[in-house]
Protein backbone atom coordinates (compact mmCIF):
# COMPACT_ATOMS: atom_id res chain seq x y z
CA UNK A 1 0.00 0.00 0.00
CA UNK A 2 0.87 3.42 -1.06
CA UNK A 3 3.12 4.92 2.13
CA UNK A 4 1.87 8.04 4.05
CA UNK A 5 2.84 11.36 5.63
CA UNK A 6 2.55 9.23 9.13
CA UNK A 7 4.76 6.31 7.18
CA UNK A 8 7.62 8.98 7.61
CA UNK A 9 6.99 10.07 11.10
CA UNK A 10 6.51 6.41 11.89
CA UNK A 11 10.21 6.14 10.67
CA UNK A 12 11.63 9.41 11.70
CA UNK A 13 12.52 10.53 8.43
CA UNK A 14 10.34 13.74 8.78
CA UNK A 15 10.07 15.66 12.18
CA UNK A 16 7.11 16.00 14.28
CA UNK A 17 5.88 16.24 17.94
CA UNK A 18 6.07 12.56 19.33
CA UNK A 19 4.10 12.96 23.03
CA UNK A 20 4.33 9.09 23.55
CA UNK A 21 5.27 5.78 22.44
CA UNK A 22 5.30 2.26 22.63
CA UNK A 23 6.82 -0.44 20.59
CA UNK A 24 3.95 -0.76 18.56
CA UNK A 25 2.08 3.37 19.04
CA UNK A 26 3.24 6.55 18.41
CA UNK A 27 1.59 9.83 18.97
CA UNK A 28 2.04 13.54 18.15
CA UNK A 29 0.78 16.34 17.90
CA UNK A 30 -1.81 17.72 15.16
CA UNK A 31 -0.14 19.67 12.90
CA UNK A 32 -3.89 21.60 12.54
CA UNK A 33 -5.35 21.44 15.90
CA UNK A 34 -8.97 21.24 16.79
CA UNK A 35 -8.81 21.66 20.34
CA UNK A 36 -6.10 22.60 22.89
CA UNK A 37 -5.20 18.94 23.19
CA UNK A 38 -5.00 17.38 19.93
CA UNK A 39 -2.83 14.35 19.32
CA UNK A 40 -2.78 11.30 16.80
CA UNK A 41 -2.22 8.14 17.64
CA UNK A 42 -0.74 5.91 15.27
CA UNK A 43 0.36 2.17 14.40
CA UNK A 44 3.84 1.97 13.73
CA UNK A 45 2.75 -0.87 11.39
CA UNK A 46 0.91 0.79 8.14
CA UNK A 47 -2.83 0.04 8.38
CA UNK A 48 -4.82 2.32 5.69
CA UNK A 49 -8.63 2.38 7.11
CA UNK A 50 -10.19 0.65 9.81
CA UNK A 51 -11.66 -1.12 6.94
CA UNK A 52 -8.41 -2.63 6.25
CA UNK A 53 -8.09 -3.90 10.27
CA UNK A 54 -9.09 -8.05 10.44
CA UNK A 55 -9.11 -10.04 13.71
CA UNK A 56 -5.75 -9.69 13.47
CA UNK A 57 -5.17 -6.57 13.99
CA UNK A 58 -7.74 -6.60 17.23
CA UNK A 59 -5.07 -6.27 19.84
CA UNK A 60 -3.36 -3.49 18.31
CA UNK A 61 -6.66 -1.70 17.84
CA UNK A 62 -7.38 -1.89 21.09
CA UNK A 63 -3.55 -0.72 22.20
CA UNK A 64 -4.07 2.29 19.94
CA UNK A 65 -7.35 3.47 22.51
CA UNK A 66 -5.53 2.09 25.39
CA UNK A 67 -2.48 4.55 24.70
CA UNK A 68 -5.08 7.53 24.51
CA UNK A 69 -6.50 6.55 28.25
CA UNK A 70 -2.73 6.64 29.19
CA UNK A 71 -1.52 9.48 27.80
CA UNK A 72 -5.34 11.28 29.18
CA UNK A 73 -4.61 10.03 32.57
CA UNK A 74 -0.37 11.42 32.76
CA UNK A 75 -1.48 14.37 31.16
CA UNK A 76 -3.77 15.08 33.99
CA UNK A 77 -7.31 15.36 32.12
CA UNK A 78 -8.55 12.14 32.03
CA UNK A 79 -11.37 13.08 34.99
CA UNK A 80 -12.04 16.41 32.70
CA UNK A 81 -13.09 14.32 29.17
CA UNK A 82 -11.89 14.31 26.02
CA UNK A 83 -12.96 12.59 22.80
CA UNK A 84 -11.25 9.55 21.06
CA UNK A 85 -12.56 9.76 16.90
CA UNK A 86 -11.17 7.50 14.00
CA UNK A 87 -11.99 8.84 10.84
CA UNK A 88 -12.70 6.32 7.74
CA UNK A 89 -12.53 7.31 4.21
CA UNK A 90 -14.34 9.69 2.30
CA UNK A 91 -17.34 10.44 4.30
CA UNK A 92 -15.51 10.08 7.50
CA UNK A 93 -13.53 12.64 6.59
CA UNK A 94 -10.21 10.54 6.60
CA UNK A 95 -7.40 12.54 4.94
CA UNK A 96 -4.13 10.99 5.57
CA UNK A 97 -4.51 7.01 4.47
CA UNK A 98 -2.67 5.48 7.73
CA UNK A 99 -5.22 4.62 10.56
CA UNK A 100 -4.78 7.30 13.12
CA UNK A 101 -7.04 8.28 16.67
CA UNK A 102 -7.23 11.72 17.31
CA UNK A 103 -7.24 12.31 20.73
CA UNK A 104 -8.99 15.71 21.58
CA UNK A 105 -9.58 17.10 25.01
CA UNK A 106 -8.65 20.51 26.55
CA UNK A 107 -12.32 22.14 25.82
CA UNK A 108 -15.74 20.92 25.86
CA UNK A 109 -17.19 18.75 22.37
CA UNK A 110 -20.04 19.07 21.20
CA UNK A 111 -22.60 16.31 19.47
CA UNK A 112 -23.34 15.48 17.28
CA UNK A 113 -20.10 16.34 14.88
CA UNK A 114 -20.45 18.32 12.27
P1 LIG B 1 -7.85 12.67 9.17
O1 LIG B 1 -8.58 13.78 8.47
O2 LIG B 1 -7.17 11.74 8.18
O3 LIG B 1 -8.69 11.93 10.16
O4 LIG B 1 -6.74 13.35 10.05
C1 LIG B 1 -5.49 13.68 9.56
C2 LIG B 1 -4.90 14.68 10.52
O5 LIG B 1 -3.51 14.75 10.28
C3 LIG B 1 -5.44 16.10 10.37
O6 LIG B 1 -6.01 16.52 11.61
C4 LIG B 1 -4.23 16.91 9.97
O7 LIG B 1 -4.22 18.20 10.57
C5 LIG B 1 -3.08 16.08 10.44
N1 LIG B 1 -1.87 16.16 9.65
C6 LIG B 1 -1.77 16.16 8.29
N2 LIG B 1 -0.49 16.19 7.91
C7 LIG B 1 0.25 16.23 9.05
C8 LIG B 1 1.66 16.28 9.30
O8 LIG B 1 2.50 16.30 8.40
N3 LIG B 1 2.05 16.31 10.61
C9 LIG B 1 1.15 16.29 11.64
N4 LIG B 1 1.64 16.30 12.89
N5 LIG B 1 -0.18 16.23 11.43
C10 LIG B 1 -0.62 16.22 10.17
Amino acid sequence: MADTIFGKIARREIPADIVYETDEVLAFRDLNPQAPVHVLFIPKRTLATLNEATAQDAELLGKLLLAAADYAKREGFADEGYRTVVNCNEHGGQTVFHLHVHLLAGRRMHWPPG
